[in-house]
This record gives structure tokens, sequence and C-alpha cells, in this order.
């Protein structure tokens, strides 16, 4: 039911072209969607071809504050009229404000490193709670880290060996060693058998993204936090996806009332711009001495002039309090549809961080879900084969959202 008559029509000779350039001179590891997206506002994006779409994806989880944000917007052409790039051999403003920022909105750090992305967020924590056992006098066969089935924490060798699903794994042989898995997320009995005086430190997300979007039971981190406690293990929380306000609180971990000694973060963070971060608490915050890791683009003034006006921004109770009700909103939403379609055997999720996982006969399916909605003027995302994730920005109107459900319902519906 698309009131826009271009909804339908063909690419024209641009797009086509520029789609077929990317097609020939990308590497061949992204399958992008054939359109060419030109430009955005709010939660609504146009492609070159001027069809509009309602972003229930917001670029994975990471324009949360919409597109065309004036406040980001401001921050950015500030900083790039003033100094681009130091390096870290020198003091900027920005970089200095938004680890101050970062520390002081959460309940549980001390000091916070800059970074470029989530898997560098997440390659800086390996290494440093490797360090902190390392320091603590463990041999290195008692320095393994352990993580969930389902889990994703990122691409580079290191973050795609502790991402536990075999699928990111397969033909990178051999993968770095001092890796364990537990072979179920939300199992209190096999995190216990998993969990020994071997391991060092324990990753976790707070709802796992890609995994299928599945939050962690109640109770579920309180448990796995004890354990660390008991093992002399670090809690490593990677908030990369479900951070910076995306459940409903700027820190997702705070809902589950644990206190981690690390918690990752990006996507969000940047609102748009590439940029990520580890927050330290007590324990670990002296574990890097001078020389221990470093990045040459790391916490970048222009990045971190944007990302602490993100920051200010997703830290507004008013705004966070509305993306919990947005969330429940858009849940029960989904499940009216679901009442008349009868698609999905699962809607779930926190704040604005849903899935939909489709009925057991229609699994592997989720995809050509996704892509009739983008064909209908939706963009969501797929949570592996069998699950749909909205994540749009934070900042959606209630217009926004019901023209991008009746879009969608009219594609789920003829899929
Ligand atoms: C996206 C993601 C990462 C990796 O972030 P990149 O910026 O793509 O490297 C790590 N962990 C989680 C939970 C993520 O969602």
């Amino acid at each position: 039911m698309t009131t826009d008559p271009k909804h339908n029509q063909q690419l024209s000779e641009t797009s086509a072209d520029l789609v077929a350039r990317g097609q020939r001179y990308y590497v061949p590891n992204y399958k992008p969607r054939e359109m060419i997206l030109d430009r955005g506002e709010g939660a609504r994006v146009w492609d070159l071809d001027g069809k509009d779409y309602i972003d229930f994806g917001a670029g994975i989880a990471v324009c949360s504050l919409g597109h065309q944000d004036p406040d980001l917007l401001k921050a950015l052409e500030t900083q790039a009229r003033k100094l681009w790039h130091t390096s870290n051999i020198f003091f900027t403003a920005p970089p200095i404000e938004l680890c101050e920022a970062l520390v002081k909105a959460s309940c549980f750090g001390k000091r916070a490193y800059l970074c470029n992305s989530g898997a560098e967020a997440n390659e800086a924590a390996i290494k440093l709670v490797r360090k902190y056992a390392a320091d603590a006098g463990r041999p290195p066969e008692k320095r393994n880290i352990l993580s969930f089935n389902g889990s994703f924490h990122g691409r580079t060798l290191a973050t795609v060996t502790l991402t536990a699903q075999p699928k990111y794994q397969q033909g990178f042989e051999p993968l770095p060693g001092g890796f364990t898995y537990c072979p179920t997320f939300n199992d209190i009995a096999a995190f216990d058998a998993a969990m020994n005086d071997s391991i060092c430190a324990v990753f976790v997300e707070p709802v796992q993204g890609e995994g299928g979007v599945m939050p962690a039971a109640p109770g579920f981190l309180q448990h796995v936090h004890a354990a660390c406690e008991k093992f002399g293990a670090l809690l490593v929380i990677d908030e990369i996806q479900a951070g910076m306000g995306r459940t409903g609180s700027l820190f997702a971990h705070c809902q589950d009332g644990v206190i981690p000694d690390v918690v990752t973060l990006a996507k969000a963070l940047g609102g748009g711009l590439p940029i990520g971060a580890m927050v330290v608490g007590n324990k670990a915050a002296e574990t890097f001495q001078f020389g221990s890791h470093g990045s040459t683009f790391g916490g970048n003034p222009v990045m971190a002039a944007v990302a602490l006006a993100a920051v200010k921004k997703l830290s507004n109770q008013q705004l966070l309090t509305q993306v919990g009700e947005k969330g429940e909103w858009l849940r029960e939403k989904l499940r009216e549809i679901n009442t008349r379609l009868n698609l999905f055997a699962d809607i779930r999720g926190r704040g604005l961080m849903i899935g939909a996982e489709l009925r057991p006969e229609l699994h592997g399916k989720a995809n050509d879900f996704s892509e009739a909605a983008r064909k209908a003027g939706v963009l969501s995302l797929v949570a592996g084969p069998n699950v749909l994730r909205f994540v749009p920005p934070l900042t959606i109107t209630q217009d926004e959202m019901r023209e991008g459900l009746q879009r969608l319902e009219s594609a789920l519906a003829a899929v």
C-alpha cells in the first residue's frame, strides 16, 4: 500500500550504472541492495531516483539521532573548520571532553580509550584483560577468554575468534588461541560448566544483536558477574550495539544491575561517524601503560567532537524514557500485524532494539522479507537467517513509525 508511484519503478540509468560499478570494483564481501542511497533526514532516506524509505535500520543501529541532526552537524562543522587531526602525541580538547563525559555518565568507569570501530574497541579490551591477568601473575594458560554462542564481537582475527559463531570464522584458521565458548547463552548451568579458573575474562552482550536480538535473561548477567568475581576474571560488556540509549538507558548494563570492569562502545557513539571506545573501571584502569596500545586515528578531534554532541543528546532522560515507550509500542504493533499475517514465532527486544523471529516453516527467509520491505519503502535488517531486526533512530516520530509499519505490513503480506 505504497503511495509513491516511483516505488515500483526501475532504477534510473545513473543508479543502475553506479550499482554495476559498485559490484565490479568492490571486493565482493558485501552484497548491497540494488539502489543508491543519496540523502537522509530524520528517520527517512531517499535514493538517487527520489524514492523514499522509512529507516528502521539506522545504518545498523548507528544513526540513533536520525539523519542530519542539527546539533551533530554544528559540532562537525565547528571542529572541521578548526583542526582535523593531530595524532595522540598531542592533546586536543574534544577527545578529552568525550572521555570525561563517558566516564562520568557511566556508573563504573574510571578511564576511557578511544578508537575507530567496534572491533577495535573489543580488540583493545582483549589486550587489556590479557595484560591485567599477566600483571596479576597468571601464566598464559590461565588467560583464556570466554564468550557465548551466538555472540558477535567483530571481524578482526581476534574479535572474530571471540565471536562464538563458526560461520564468521570458517576459512580463517589458524585462529588465535586462548578463546573458549559457552555453548548456550542465557543458560546458567552451561555457563557454570564453562567457567573455571583458567578464564581471565568473560565477554557478553546485554542483548545479542547479530545473533538474533536475544536479550540477556533477568539475573543472567548478575550470575555471570558473581562468577567472574569468584574466579578473578574481568567482566567485559560489549555494548557496541545495545549501548548509547538503544535499550532505553545510556548504558544497557545498568538495566541488568551489574557493575562491569570494561564496557566497549561504537556504533551509535559517533552518530554516524566512525568512532569506538573502551570504558575501564577501577580494577584495570592502570593496566595499559605508556606504549601498551595505541591508534593513529583513535580520538580524532572531528569524530570526538561529534561523538561528544551525540553523547550529550543521548543522555537526555526524556529521550531515553521515550525509547522505552516507542519500543513497547512498536513491539505491540508488530504483534498486531502478526495476528493478521501469522509470520512470526516471537517478537522480542529491549527498547528500540527489536527482533521478529520467523516461524520455523519460514526459517531461512529473513532476507527475502527484508528485501520485500525495502522495495515497499522500509529499510530493515536481519539478524541471522530467521530474524528480522528493527533498530530505528531513537528520535523516530510516531508518524514515521506508522508509515513504516504500514509499508512493512503490505510488503510482508505480499511475500
Ligand atoms: C557491530 C558490532 C561489533 C563490531 O563493530 P564494528 O564497528 O563493525 O567493528 C562488535 N560487537 C557488537 C555487539 C556489534 O554489534
